[in-house]
C-alpha cells in the first residue's frame, strides 16, 4: 500500500540489520502491545500466560527484572512496584478482608505502620503492634481473625533482628501466613524462603537500585495462590513500573555484589569505632553483640549491609542531636539509604509507641562508598562539635554519664 510521508512517520518501511547482541536488556517502552489479531485480544495480567497484553503488566524489561530478583530469592514468582511501599501496600490490599487482623512489629518501617493505622482500618482492617524481640511468642498474639504477620529483621531504625524461624512455626501452626520486608539485605544477604517466610518484598530502590536514582520494589512468593491474588489486586490498582527504572535496577543488580561488599566492611569498620566513643551508649547494627537479635543475624544471616544506628549516652537535647548532623560534611541529610553516598538521619522515636527508650537520641547511618578514614573523620570532627557545644553551655552529659 502507498503511503504518504506523514503515514511514514508513523508507519515505517525503513530497515535495520537484525541480531545486535547487546550485553545488556534493552529499554522497551510501551502501553500498548499489538494482538497478533482481533480475537487475540485480551487483558489478563498474567504476561507468562497469556503472552503479552498491556504495558501496565510489564514490558520485557520489566519481566527480565522481576526474573532476576525472582532467581536470586530462589522464588517461584516475583511481581514489582513502583516503590518498596507500593510492594507492602500490594501485599496488605491482596491478602486482607474486612474483619481481618494482622500482627505488625512496633518499630516497622513507619509508613507500613501508617498505612495500617491510617488506611487499613477504614477497611475494617485492625493491627496488633507486637514486641519485635517477641519470637515464639507471637503465638499469644494470634488471633482466629489474624491473617498475616508482618516482620522486618532489622527493622528500621532501631534495628532490631527478629527470630523469624520461630515467629513462622508459631503462625504456621495457625494456619497464619508470615510476610518480610527483607530490605536490608537486599534480598540476599537472608534468605526469606528458606527460614519459612511466605511472601518476601523489598525496597529495589535500596541496594538493588544502588545510586539513589530510582524508586522500585518487589514482592516474591512460592504459592500460586498467592501470585494470583497478588496479580489480580496490582492489576485493578494500577501500578505499573518504569521500563527505565527498571534498566537501572537491572544495571545495578551486575555490581550488588562489589557494592555490597565494600559497604559492609566500611560500615562494619564505622560502626567499631563509634562503639569506643566516649558520646555513644550503644551502636545497632545487627552484627555486634550490642544489638539486639543479634543472635539471630548470626544464625541466619550471610552478612550485613551498610545500616545501622547509633544511641547517644543521655543528655544532648534534641537541637544537640541535630547539630551533630548538621555538622557532618561528608554525610548527607536524608532518606532512602543504599545508595552511593553516605547518609544521616536523626530521629526522635518517644512519639510512636512500643520503642526502646532513645527518645531524640537516635541517629541512623547508610554508609556508602567514600573512604571509610574520611567518613570517620568526618564522624570524628561532628562530635568534637558537640563537645565544643557543650562546654559552651556549661552542661556535661558526656562527664556524668
Ligand atoms: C525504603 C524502604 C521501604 C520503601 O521503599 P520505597 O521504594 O522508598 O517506597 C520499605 N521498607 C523499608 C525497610 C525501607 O527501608
Amino acid at each position: 500500500m502507498k503511503k504518504t510521508w506523514q503515514t511514514k512517520l508513523i508507519h515505517s518501511d525503513a530497515k535495520i540489520p537484525e541480531g545486535y547482541r547487546s550485553l545488556t536488556t534493552p529499554v522497551y517502552r510501551g502501553s500498548t502491545t499489538v494482538f497478533a489479531s482481533a480475537s487475540a485480544v485480551n487483558d489478563h495480567w498474567n504476561q507468562h500466560r497469556a503472552g503479552y497484553t498491556y504495558g501496565l503488566y510489564g514490558t520485557p524489561t520489566a519481566l527480565e527484572l522481576a526474573a532476576r530478583i525472582c532467581e536470586l530469592e530462589s522464588g517461584k514468582y516475583t511481581i514489582l512496584t513502583p516503590g518498596g511501599q507500593a510492594a507492602i501496600s500490594l501485599i496488605d490490599f491482596a491478602m486482607l478482608n474486612a474483619g481481618d487482623h494482622i500482627l505488625v512489629p512496633a518499630s516497622v518501617y513507619s509508613p507500613n505502620r501508617k498505612l495500617t493505622t491510617q488506611l487499613l482500618s477504614r477497611f475494617d482492617i485492625t493491627a496488633t503492634f507486637y514486641d519485635p524481640g517477641i519470637g515464639g511468642g507471637i503465638a499469644g498474639l494470634i488471633q482466629d481473625n489474624t491473617r498475616l504477620v508482618w516482620t522486618e529483621s532489622p527493622e528500621s531504625i532501631t534495628m532490631e533482628v527478629q527470630d523469624v524461624p520461630a515467629i513462622v512455626a508459631a503462625a504456621h501452626a495457625r494456619n497464619v501466613k508470615v510476610v518480610l520486608d527483607n530490605t536490608w539485605s537486599a534480598g540476599v544477604l537472608f534468605d526469606a524462603f528458606q527460614h519459612g517466610v511466605d511472601i518476601t518484598m523489598q525496597a529495589i530502590t535500596k541496594y538493588i537500585g544502588g545510586h539513589s536514582d530510582l524508586l522500585l520494589g518487589s514482592v516474591t512468593v512460592r504459592e500460586d495462590g498467592i501470585y494470583e491474588r497478588l496479580g489480580a489486586a496490582q492489576q485493578v490498582i494500577g501500578c505499573a513500573v518504569s521500563p527505565d527504572d527498571c534498566s537501572l535496577a537491572l544495571r545495578g543488580l551486575q555490581t550488588l555484589a562489589v557494592r555490597l561488599s565494600a559497604i559492609e566492611s566500611s560500615a562494619l569498620e564505622i560502626a567499631k569505632w563509634l562503639e569506643q566513643r566516649p558520646e555513644i551508649e550503644r551502636v545497632l547494627h545487627p552484627a555486634l553483640a550490642s544489638c539486639p537479635g543479634h543472635e539471630f543475624w548470626k544464625r541466619d544471616f550471610l552478612g550485613s549491609s551498610g545500616v545501622f544506628s547509633i544511641v547517644f549516652k543521655k543528655g544532648p537535647t534534641q537541637e544537640q542531636v541535630f547539630a551533630f548532623v548538621d555538622a557532618l560534611k561528608i554525610f548527607q541529610v536524608g532518606y532512602s539509604w543504599a545508595g552511593v553516598t553516605s547518609l544521616a538521619v536523626a530521629y526522635d522515636i518517644s512519639r510512636t509507641p512500643g520503642q526502646p527508650p532513645y527518645d531524640h537520641r537516635i541517629v541512623r547511618f547508610s554508609i556508602g562508598l567514600e573512604s571509610t578514614s574520611d567518613l570517620i573523620a568526618d564522624l570524628e570532627q561532628a562530635l568534637a562539635t558537640l563537645g565544643q557545644r557543650k562546654a559552651v553551655a556549661q552542661e556535661s552529659w558526656i562527664a556524668n554519664s
